[in-house]
């Protein structure tokens, strides 16, 4: 079979690539090997403007969420929702008040949280905080809906794929009898753990999260503070995260359990009752300078990268997807902050 790209992976990077591809015309094969590592199975979805101990406001963000809110309204898993960010203490409080008077800051602001301005609803906000215009994405019901899409495309194997199986001739690809004009890695952070890419600086990120049942009365929005509390509706919660960079792998671990459930219940005012109906970890591919990496290797030409999407998987893909597939296909540069020329490269 002859195809345009061959793309390796289909979590949140690859089926957006995929589509992005297919919309031009272009004709994809994606490998998958059934979200073995995939964080976008793992991940929460969230969309949140302000960012980090600073609020950092997401550079551009009002047109990478103008793409995120269509890519993924289609097939209705996008849902705007507030993000209640509650202070830790003064001093935080202090800072997001100067924050949000920035003009930038402005238009995500939904409200402004007085000390206790929640407590009607029995939640812990003794130094107030900010209601923040965010979002949240259903990942997996969208990666299962583009999954049988693909499938029904025949564009869709289901298999391990393994650099050694691949060979690369006369500016081309193969791979089990499958002829490509380039192959674009979009594995997550296997790619820091072998393959072409593996010389790039990465960080991966390690993250656990938990599905609960709990009897906390649902507010109308998402809490966030060290963490965050998603309402799914009844008394089902899904709540996350924290960072690990070393054992870098999808098993959950009881330390973290214990961790995520405390801060879970320091949301609420009063004891209740919190039953964990799942748990899991997932890694983050994260990058030394919080960029993606976009591009081609500088010395195989039909290999290409699209990954590093780190913690803003949601937020960032769709936007980038759009135009890592303008570079593939029409030969569009790509941004410079984003291009992996950016960094020296070695062979592999
Ligand atoms: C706990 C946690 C919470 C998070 N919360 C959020 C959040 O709220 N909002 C947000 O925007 N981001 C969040 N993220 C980050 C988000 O998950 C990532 O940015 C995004 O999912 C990365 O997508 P990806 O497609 O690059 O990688 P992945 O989702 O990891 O996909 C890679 C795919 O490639 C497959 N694969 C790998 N190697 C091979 C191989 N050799 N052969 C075949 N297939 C292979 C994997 O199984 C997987 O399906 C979170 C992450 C974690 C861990």
């Amino acid at each position: 079979m002859q195809v345009d790209f061959l793309i390796v992976g289909q979590g949140l990077a690859g089926t957006l690539l995929a589509q992005a591809c297919r919309t031009r015309g272009a004709r994809v094969v994606v490998v998958d090997n059934r979200w073995r590592s995939a964080a976008s199975q793992v991940a929460a979805g969230l969309m949140t403007p302000l960012t980090g101990k600073r609020f950092t406001l997401t550079p551009d963000y009002p047109r990478l969420f103008q793409k995120a809110q269509a890519a993924f309204s289609n097939l209705g898993v996008f849902q705007l929702q507030d993000v209640y960010r509650l202070f830790v203490d003064a001093e935080q409080r202090q800072r997001a008040q100067r924050r949000m008077t920035e003009p930038d800051c402005q238009p995500f602001l939904a409200a402004w949280g007085e000390p206790g301005y929640q407590q009607a609803r029995g939640l812990t906000d003794q130094w107030g905080g900010v209601m923040l215009r965010g979002a949240w994405v259903q990942l997996p019901k969208f990666l299962a809906e583009a999954r049988a899409q693909l499938l029904a495309a025949d564009a869709l194997v289901e298999d391990d794929f393994s650099v050694e199986q691949m060979t690369l001739e006369n500016g081309a690809v193969s791979w089990r009898g499958l002829r490509a004009r380039g192959i674009v890695f979009c594995d997550g952070y296997q790619s820091a753990q072998r393959g072409p890419f593996k010389y790039l600086p990465w960080q991966p990120a390690k993250g656990e999260a938990l599905d609960v049942i709990a009897d906390f009365p649902q507010p109308p929005f998402i809490l966030n503070r060290d963490g965050w509390a998603l309402p799914l509706g009844g008394q089902r919660w899904r709540t996350g995260t924290n960072w690990a960079w070393n054992e870098l792998n999808e098993i959950p671990t009881e330390v973290q359990r214990e961790k995520l459930l405390g801060r879970f219940r320091g949301f609420f005012g009063s004891a209740g009752k919190v039953e964990v109906t799942a748990h899991v970890a997932g890694v983050r591919p994260c990058t030394a300078d919080n960029h993606p990496f976009l591009g081609t290797h500088p010395q195989h030409s039909p290999v290409h990268l699209f990954n590093g999407l780190g913690p803003r998987g949601t937020v960032w893909a769709p936007a980038l997807a759009e135009q890592m597939a303008e570079y593939l296909l029409k030969q569009q540069p790509l941004d410079a902050a984003l291009d992996l020329q950016r960094f020296n490269a070695t062979s592999f």
